[in-house]
């Protein structure tokens, strides 16, 4: 095959969409022609207009990367770096990304977001084509109205995991998957090559900005801390959340609860969370409506959400981040046992996490309560998704979960297909010969095939009855994670725990 059409196209695309210089043609070329290890060149027409019209990249980086395996310049396991090393050189370096994305941001936050988050797209670092291959759907029949997707893209995490890597820090280089220093870094399961980073000062801090390369929603991305120091919650993390969303006051901010089983899988570097989603808790209802004397001009109200979630709004910066950092304080020492908190053994169990975003002219926060002991019956916490629905998910439930936005397993996306063949009896459900994957599943498929009947269902039906089931098991896990229950008992404690913040019902 010949090649030259295939790098003619790689060029004219990086021309349209990347803003690749003419004077760099020439140079970009012979680079490209470098890594194909070729040293003569014909210029060919291209459909140049086809190739504007692309929205990412995958039709013309793919025709290299397979030339570069068929001819053995590369091994099949390295085409996703080798393909970010050629979409590297027809790219922007960070510091011009950084100025232009200054110039943007000067006249319209949004518009610079938008413009970086396209061009991540475009250079290929954000997956925009492996993302699409996930599995997404509303679960429109649950009360929070949760969304779900099964995530292909990304391998299950073990809690045990994230918690023995916050014991054994690594000190090689980089410290960790989101230090600054993956910036074009590109070995082992990092291929960074192409992640362009935007600097923003929260709290007097340098930290920075990058979207997420398998973004869970829109503009999905993390805000990073610029040196490599634990996850905390305090009310300086507090003051930075309010920074960042006056920085993009489009994007909804959060941090995760700094300790193992209730957080996000790296707790060894400081970092939050956002985008621009209106994730479904944001849309769910005032429950109870509170006051509190010192502060009557912040609107609280504890949320109608399967977990415990109190919302304060308020158009006063200073006055809200005060009140926060003492939510947050008083929470850290908070006991309860007649609900089974406990806010310290021989660790820390309590923290909380907090959201921030604008609405209008205020900033709303809302404050997730979290506990993350453990005990004999529930060696994985109290208040974590509890055993019988490991089988969907078991990893811990940070943020964007806890907001009603799940992300599952990417084995799921197989082991559904196959319970679906049960449920249109399509295969014969026999319990004793399922295999060792969809062992963790049998009670599951029991209680669809039981919903089901016994008659045959369409493959359409099937699908919704399978998906029915784990819609509710997500409102279970998110009920696990509630440290006060909505029944009797549990409001009586979370109003307990409320009093001595001189919070009281309005
Ligand atoms: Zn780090």
């Amino acid at each position: 095959m010949l090649i030259y059409p295939s790098v003619e196209s790689l060029l004219y695309y990086a021309q349209a969409h990347l803003l690749l210089d003419d004077l760099d043609v020439i140079w970009a070329r012979n680079l490209i022609l470098d890594e194909l290890k070729l040293h003569d060149y014909v210029q060919y027409e291209v459909d140049y207009d086809a190739i504007e019209a692309l929205d990412r990249p995958d039709s013309v980086i793919e025709p290299l990367v397979s030339y570069a395996v068929e001819n053995g310049i590369i091994t099949e396991d390295k085409r996703e770096y080798f393909a970010g090393k050629l979409m590297n050189i027809v790219c922007k370096r960070p510091a011009e990304i950084t100025d232009m994305f200054g110039d943007l941001h000067r006249k319209n936050p949004q518009k610079a977001f938008d413009w970086l988050y396209d061009y991540g797209i475009k250079s290929d670092y954000i997956k925009l084509g492996k993302i699409s291959e996930n599995i997404k759907w509303e679960a429109k029949g649950t009360r929070g109205k949760l969304e779900i997707t099964v995530n292909t893209c990304r391998p299950e995490k073990d809690n045990r995991e994230t918690a023995a890597a916050l014991k054994n820090q690594k000190s090689e280089y980089p410290a960790c998957s989101i230090c600054k220093e993956n910036e074009g870094y590109a070995y082992g399961g990092q291929i960074r090559q192409t992640l362009r980073t935007v600097p923003v000062t929260l709290g007097g801090e340098e930290w920075f900005w990058q979207f997420s390369p398998y973004a869970y929603f829109n503009q999905h991305g993390i805000a990073v801390n610029g040196e490599h120091v634990p996850m905390k919650v305090d009310a300086s993390t507090i003051e930075k959340l309010f920074d960042f969303v006056d920085f993009m006051p489009n994007y909804f901010i959060g941090c995760n609860a700094a300790l193992p089983r209730i957080g996000g899988s790296v707790l060894t570097h400081d970092h939050f969370q956002g985008g621009a989603k209106v994730m479904p808790m944001h849309k769910a209802p005032a429950r109870i409506k509170l006051k509190n004397k010192e502060y009557p001009y912040i609107d609280m109200c504890i949320v109608d959400w399967y977990n415990s979630v109190l919302r304060l709004s308020c158009s006063n910066r200073e006055k809200l981040i005060e009140f926060a950092a003492k939510v947050n304080d008083a929470w850290a020492s908070y006991s309860d046992e007649s609900v089974d908190i406990i806010a310290e053994t021989s660790e820390k169990h309590n923290a909380i996490t907090p959201i921030v975003r604008r609405a209008d002219d205020k900033y709303v926060l809302e404050i997730i309560l979290r506990n993350n002991r453990t005990t004999k019956e529930y060696p994985d916490g109290i208040f974590h998704a509890h055993p019988e629905y490991h089988n969907i998910k078991s990893e811990s439930i940070g943020l964007i979960e806890a907001m009603g936005l799940f992300v599952l397993p990417g084995r799921l996306a197989k082991q559904i297909a196959e319970i679906e063949k049960y449920v249109t009896k399509e295969e014969k459900y026999n319990e004793s010969k399922l295999s060792p994957d969809m062992q963790c599943h049998k009670a599951m498929i029991e209680r669809i095939l039981k919903a089901s009947g016994s008659g045959k269902l369409v493959p359409a039906e099937a699908k919704l009855n399978v998906r029915d089931e784990i819609n509710r098991i997500c409102e279970e896990i998110l009920v696990n994670t509630a440290v006060f229950k909505s029944d009797e008992k549990g409001k009586a404690a979370f109003m307990k725990f409320l009093a001595t913040l001189g919070i009281e019902e309005k």
